[in-house]
């Protein structure tokens, strides 16, 4: 039995989709079935049965993936028996390859983004691939963007950080300001979380090292200045809710305030900056998700699922169809219409066959 199907048919928070409004998921991940040798120090696949392949990291058990991260099929029976119209469908981030010689990291990412397309090829519309560039080499990442946009991709997924340089550095910001440039959509995803025996344990480095590490990356969009630098139409959205960053914005505040000396790098207050950009709802918690709501903006909250993975919100959206405190209106720019403007979509897609979205379309159709 697959984990995620199990989730879906036995989650005692499955909530049925709101009638009458489509979903659509910004944040789930693929790894296709299988994949060619690429270079030392990459993961390679270990075919356990039919439907389950183990990522191998350097002869090390990394994680167990089935076959909804790459079958079609079965992900758009899932997303039926969710509700989701739409899913945009991301690199899984052992794969992004940034301390890799460029050549190498570069040959990667044209692998990987090839194999996504095949994944998504029988749903188009409804599976869309993002795609992962080199992100160490400002060129050869913008180049393998506008590559794989022209192949389509409909965005692109990156790290939260290459190696010690967060989002403000200067080779990063040339690639966010290409991505503006081309109105790509830029998923930022937390990865290569700092490791020690205290958060080596109770899967500490995803509870606590991820929401911290895309604390840090918001942080360096604000406090190193790249909101004063890019074009102010470039479209980025941090998965988990922006980690732990709406939680602290009042201590960011005070802290810039009373301690400019230090962190006084910014052109404007913190909170100016807010409206700069979107983050997912995969919080699981209703109070989570109203101060999300409250602080990052009504129209800058996307559902995410990080579907198909353990830690992620089955069915997808659940927080955000359950959560009392959201009129219909607002309800309905969470589920898709805040996605449609992240990701430069036109309209409302096709209802998925399960769900009862289509009377409801136009409802949505107003606010994208
Ligand atoms: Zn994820």
């Amino acid at each position: 039995m697959r984990p995620a199907q199990s989730q879906a048919t036995e989650s005692p928070a499955a909530e049925p989709p709101t009638p009458g409004v489509e979903v659509i998921d910004v944040h789930t991940h693929y790894v296709p079935h299988g994949w060619p040798d690429l270079g030392p120090d990459t993961p390679t696949a270990r075919f356990e049965t039919e439907a389950e392949v183990m990522i191998m990291l350097a002869g090390r058990e990394f994680r167990r993936v089935a076959s909804d991260c790459w079958d079609a099929e079965i992900r758009l029976a899932d997303m039926d028996a969710d509700g989701v119209a739409r899913q945009v469908v991301s690199p899984t981030p052992v794969f992004f390859s940034y301390a890799h010689d460029v050549a190498q990291a570069t040959k990667i990412a044209h692998i990987l983004n090839d194999l996504a397309l095949e994944i998504c090829a029988p749903a188009p519309g409804r599976l869309l691939p993002m795609c992962q560039v080199p992100l160490q080499d400002p060129d050869a990442a913008c180049a393998e963007l506008e590559r794989c946009l022209a192949a389509g991709h409909v965005g692109v997924e990156i790290g939260n950080h290459v190696g010690d340089h967060d989002l403000d550095n200067e080779g990063v910001v040339t690639f966010l300001q290409h991505a503006a440039a081309l109105g790509a959509p830029v998923f930022v995803h937390p990865w290569d979380m700092p490791t020690s025996p205290r958060l080596d344990r109770w899967m500490a480095q995803w509870l606590v090292g991820m929401p911290s590490e895309t604390h840090l990356s918001i942080l360096a969009m604000i406090l190193g200045g790249v909101f004063d630098r890019v074009d102010e139409g470039l479209r980025i959205c941090f998965a988990h809710g922006g980690g732990s960053f709406a939680f602290w914005l009042g201590r960011l505040g005070n802290a810039w305030h009373r301690r400019g000396d230090v962190i006084g790098t910014s052109e404007l207050h913190p909170e100016h900056y807010l409206g700069r950009f979107y983050v997912d709802s995969v919080v699981f918690d209703a109070g989570a998700l109203r101060l999300l709501v409250d602080t990052i903006g009504a129209d800058r909250v996307v559902v995410g699922s990080d579907y198909p993975y353990p830690l992620g919100e089955r069915p997808a959206g659940s927080v955000v169809h359950a959560a009392d405190f959201l009129d219909a209106a607002t309800r309905a720019r969470l589920l898709a219409g805040n996605a449609r403007d992240f990701l430069g979509l036109a309209g409302p897609t096709a209802a998925p066959a399960t769900a009862p979205a289509a009377a409801g379309a136009g409802l949505v159709e107003g606010l994208g």
